[in-house]
């Protein structure tokens, strides 16, 4: 039995248990106060935690694995191992600075007031740059430290930067990319690390899935050609004769980001009746 950590309540909550449903894990019903429940048909249990919580639960082995931002391990320096990212949760983590503040660089935060809840990665940083700053640290509403004169910056998790302009702050430094990713303890048994692979390997069929579109056309026999060399399919496109004669069928799949450029490219081609899906599963 594996035992995985979620957020309870939060960005990642939701991205966490639909992605566990789009593996074919259901889980038991739970009201929401729950704190734990097991899945029916997959040999996992779930910890509902603060994301504060998780690393330290994944280090101290109280759960095996756990589903949570690269910025949280960061900043409680948990000796936890990352299994895979999972590309939801994506922000990045930035020092902002009052939008008429005269900022030419690192040193201008030398001595000054940095008002963050990611303390020791902001600490790191700095040390690493040769600065030293006065950091309080603060629970949240980071942005309004400055307007009420408690910092002269901040750092915080920027995401689109309307925060920020919203209360007068300029982005200057962004010291971190983060997402979401799985991380494992470093101490697991085999029989674990298996079924981790087995969860791991049924994410990546639905995260490869995402990138890609089914797709299905009709061309003229004379244009099949044309229209083939311009679908890169994953070894060739599938062709079938279609009732009527003289007509076959292309199947094929496309990535998602070139997509609309391909379907004007196809259809110039020849390519009719085009029929566009989403790939549930897909295994390279
Ligand atoms: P908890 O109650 O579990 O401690 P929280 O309030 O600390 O929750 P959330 O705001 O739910 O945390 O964010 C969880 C994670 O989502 C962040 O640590 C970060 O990795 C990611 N995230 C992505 N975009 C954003 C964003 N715009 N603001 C905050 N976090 C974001
Ligand atoms: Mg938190």
């Amino acid at each position: 039995m594996l035992t995985l950590a979620i957020q309870k309540k939060g960005r990642l909550s939701s991205n966490s248990l639909e992605l566990l449903e789009h593996c074919g894990i259901h889980l038991k019903r739970t009201g929401s106060d729950k704190l734990k429940t097991s899945a029916l048909n997959f040999p996992i249990e779930l910890l509902f935690l603060r994301d504060d919580d998780i690393p330290r639960c994944v280090e101290d082995g109280i759960a095996d694995i756990g589903i949570v931002g690269d910025n949280i391990v960061l900043e409680t320096m948990a000796d936890i191992e990352k299994v895979l990212p999972l590309g939801f949760g994506k922000c990045r983590m930035s020092i902002a600075v009052p939008k008429y503040a005269d900022y030419t660089g690192i040193h201008f935060l030398e001595g000054k007031r940095i008002a963050t809840s990611y303390d020791t990665i902001l600490q790191n940083f700095l040390d690493k740059k040769g600065v030293s700053a006065d950091i309080h640290k603060i629970s949240g509403s980071v942005e309004i430290a400055p307007g009420i004169d408690m910092a002269d910056a901040i750092f915080d998790i920027v995401s689109t930067g309307s925060t920020l302009i919203s209360n007068g702050l300029k982005e200057v430094e962004t010291i971190l990319e983060s997402e979401a990713g799985i991380y494992k303890n470093k101490n697991l048994s085999e029989g674990k690390l298996s079924l981790i692979e087995k969860l791991c390997f049924r994410i990546q069929s639905v995260n490869t899935a995402k990138d890609y579109k089914y797709i299905l056309l009709n061309v003229p026999n004379n244009k099949l050609d044309a229209v083939c060399s311009i679908l890169p399919g994953m070894k060739s496109p599938t062709i079938m004769p279609l009732g009527e004669p003289g007509w076959s069928s292309v199947h094929s799949a496309i990535k998602e980001d070139m997509f609309w450029e391909m379907i004007e490219q196809l259809k110039d081609a020849g390519a009719e009746s085009l029929l566009i899906t989403d790939i549930e599963k897909m295994i390279l």
